[in-house]
């Protein structure tokens, strides 16, 4: 196939910082954007994680918001009338995926300069270009798409250390993603989450990213279990962070994040967390696609060890018929969906086989393994 009109792109964030106790300095790195400074962070977060800082940040004139709780037109409205009325020159966001989304828009939106600081590594939102708005209830609306990614992203690992395990572990099962579904664009030649096709950095990060968890990962499992700061929770962190995120951003998606979109059709699994749905996604994937046996037993395997579903069961699923198991796949093989970067046409049918391949596979490995 000729590349002549073929345009490739990746997208980064401007600086990225992880290590022990770099929360501190947050008030030097807003400094050298402006003036005018606004933290936005949870309630939970201020309380538990900023206060020791909190007093630093009021010396420095930095305002400190508290956010509302949903990523929602409101709730953005809300902020951005507030950066205009203080004159904010740069926003930070501290907290969860909901908390950073809408300091990315709300700071986009307002043409401001956006630091994030994420206090769980659960996904790679924190250095993505884009934001996902919610209703007032709870049900995604649309994804927002920033015109650059945002200019900082600091990551304190002491801070990820001290959070639950089950969040480093679902930021696996995201990761985990990255290489599968980058493979499948390249493959089919699809487009990437930037409206590009896929760069040779986009894919060898998606790679490291992959190699990265298999090597370290339940070291890194363990480390977050005991509180402990090693070199594999730092590398596990980089994995979720930086190099998940920017493989998926500048190599694509595909059947994983498309079975997770899917599976927000059965209500039972709307407790789970994104990472922990993808991670089913990349063994439907596996199946759909023909996989090697061996590369089931390494993905299967890993899994198990850091303790990512393998079986619809652990997603909360209990009615296995293929009347409920088809909703899944109906969503999930919508035209707009990623699952259609795979090689070949991809059907309702075959996506169901897949999905009911890869649980009855978690159960045998499991009760019979
Ligand atoms: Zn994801």
């Amino acid at each position: 196939m000729s590349t002549k009109n073929r345009v490739f792109k990746s997208v980064f964030p401007g600086k990225y910082i992880q290590g022990e106790g770099v929360m501190g300095e947050l008030p030097e790195i807003m400094k050298s954007f402006g003036e005018k400074k606004m933290i936005l962070s949870s309630r939970s977060v201020k309380k538990n994680i900023l206060m020791e800082h909190l007093d630093t940040f009021k010396s420095d004139g930095i305002l400190v918001e508290e956010f509302g709780g949903e990523c929602t037109e409101k709730e953005i409205d809300r902020l951005r009338n507030l950066v205009l009325i203080n004159r904010i020159d740069v926003l930070a966001g501290t907290g969860g995926g909901k908390v950073i989304d809408t300091a990315k828009i709300v700071a986009d939106m307002t043409n401001i300069p956006v630091i994030i600081v994420p206090t769980i590594a659960s996904t790679d939102a924190p250095v993505s270009g884009c934001g996902v708005i919610y209703s007032e209830t709870g049900v995604f609306k649309s994804v927002y798409y920033l015109k650059m990614n945002p200019q900082v992203v600091i990551v304190d690992v002491r801070v990820i250390a001290n959070a639950p395990v089950r969040f480093l572990v679902s930021g696996m099962g995201d990761a985990l993603s990255t290489w599968f579904e980058a493979r499948s664009c390249e493959r089919t030649q699809s487009m990437n989450a930037c409206d590009g096709y896929s760069t040779q950095a986009g894919l060898s990060l998606a790679k490291l990213c992959y190699d990265t968890l298999l090597t370290y990962g339940s070291m890194a499992k363990m480390a977050c279990e005991n509180k402990l700061i090693t070199p594999a929770l730092h590398r596990i962190v980089e994995a979720n962070t930086l190099l998940s995120g920017i493989g998926f951003e500048s190599s694509g998606l595909a059947t994983a994040h498309a079975v997770h979109n899917g599976l927000s059709a059965l209500p039972e699994t709307h407790d789970y967390f994104h990472g922990e749905k993808v991670a089913f996604g990349v063994l439907t994937g596996l199946h759909l696609t023909d996989a090697s046996p061996a590369e089931m037993e390494t993905v299967y395997k890993f899994c198990e060890e850091v303790g990512l579903p393998t079986t619809l069961k652990e997603l909360g699923v209990v009615n296995l018929n293929t009347e409920n198991l088809m909703k899944v796949a109906v969503k999930a093989c919508e035209p707009q969906e990623s699952i259609h970067h795979e090689a070949g046409e991809i059907t309702p049918e075959k996506v169901l086989f897949a999905m009911m391949a890869a649980d009855k596979m978690g159960n045998y490995r499991k009760y019979h393994g």
